[in-house]
């Protein structure tokens, strides 16, 4: 399965970053040691996203990517292009295809927006089926907790139709993920009921694991500030540093600072700073039904 990085902190070359270490993200291409059943190698491309500060004061920064669905060995640009490119905040992953799915350089991660960029280690079985459920759920959230006809409709359609899923740029789980990931984290506000992007992570993965308990979501999330993260069966862990932060499928040295990530697990980190927390799972909804 796939083998996703991110990194906060000082400015790092964001090749560099890909190639550091014995077991970089470049070397877990054809030689990860954690992989925790399918596939054996992430030779069906690959990305990395990095930020670009605004010159606006107080302005979020915005992102850039590069994709490509070659195996990264054999792409010359991870050293020559993107070794010469800095950020403070970096994600990137090598993409082993659920089989059925595409090979294509619109099926890999980094997905983004203009501030944001994410990736899904993992599989949701009977996607399609799966997610279309997934969205009919999260537009009941929004039209209980919203009153009609507001400012707030904007948020209240958000989900309204299971046509918003034809946004995703690629036939893959993790594109259609992240249409639906990403209409979350439009709809933040203080008042809820998404008020942060862990919180919209946690509605995310406890929506999908109701409707398909056997779905692995290892999610990785950034804004060029913070990164946040899910555990939820494939492996992960983090390197908190004195200014830096880092999160990796696997460690890619043998730095003691490495702390493998237990399942189920919420992350949340900053420079030299990370919280991890439960996932909590939601209610069935048959539960939820009866009580209302
Ligand atoms: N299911 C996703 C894809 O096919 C992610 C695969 C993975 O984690 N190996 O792109």
């Amino acid at each position: 399965m796939c083998r996703h990085l991110g990194y906060v902190g000082p400015p790092v070359r964001v090749g560099e970053l890909m190639m550091r270490g014995p077991h970089s993200l470049y070397v877990q291409s054809w030689a990860p040691s954690e992989m925790r059943a399918g596939g054996t190698i992430n030779a069906d491309g690959f990305g990395a996203a990095w930020w670009r500060r605004s010159d606006v004061e107080g302005a979020r920064d915005t992102v850039a990517r590069y994709r490509n669905q070659a195996p990264i060995w054999t792409d010359p640009a991870v050293a020559e292009v993107l070794g010469h490119l800095e950020s403070r905040s970096v994600i990137a992953a090598v993409r082993s295809a659920t089989i059925g799915m595409p090979i294509e350089r619109n099926a890999c991660a980094p997905f983004t927006d203009e501030h944001w960029a994410f990736s899904h280690n993992g599989v949701v079985p009977d996607w399609r089926t799966i997610l279309v459920a997934v969205l009919a759920d999260l537009n009941e959230v929004f039209a209980a907790a919203l009153p009609p006809a507001t400012e707030s409709s904007d948020r209240r359609a958000l989900f309204s139709s299971p046509a918003v899923l034809l946004e995703a740029e690629s036939l893959t789980d993790s594109a259609a993920l992240w249409v639906l990931l990403r209409g979350l984290l439009a709809a933040i506000t203080p008042e809820g009921p998404v008020t942060s992007p862990a919180d919209a992570l946690q509605l995310l993965v406890a929506t999908v694991l109701r409707h398909q308990p056997t779905a692995r979501l290892n999610l990785l999330l950034g804004n060029g500030v913070h990164l946040w993260a899910t555990t939820c069966w494939h492996s992960l862990s983090v390197l908190v540093a004195d200014d830096y932060t880092v999160l990796s499928s696997e460690p890619y040295d043998a730095d003691p600072r490495w702390q493998p990530i237990a399942d189920h697990q919420l992350i949340t980190a900053t420079p030299g700073h990370c919280t991890i927390t439960e996932l909590h799972a939601l209610e069935s909804p048959t539960t939820e039904r009866a009580r209302s």
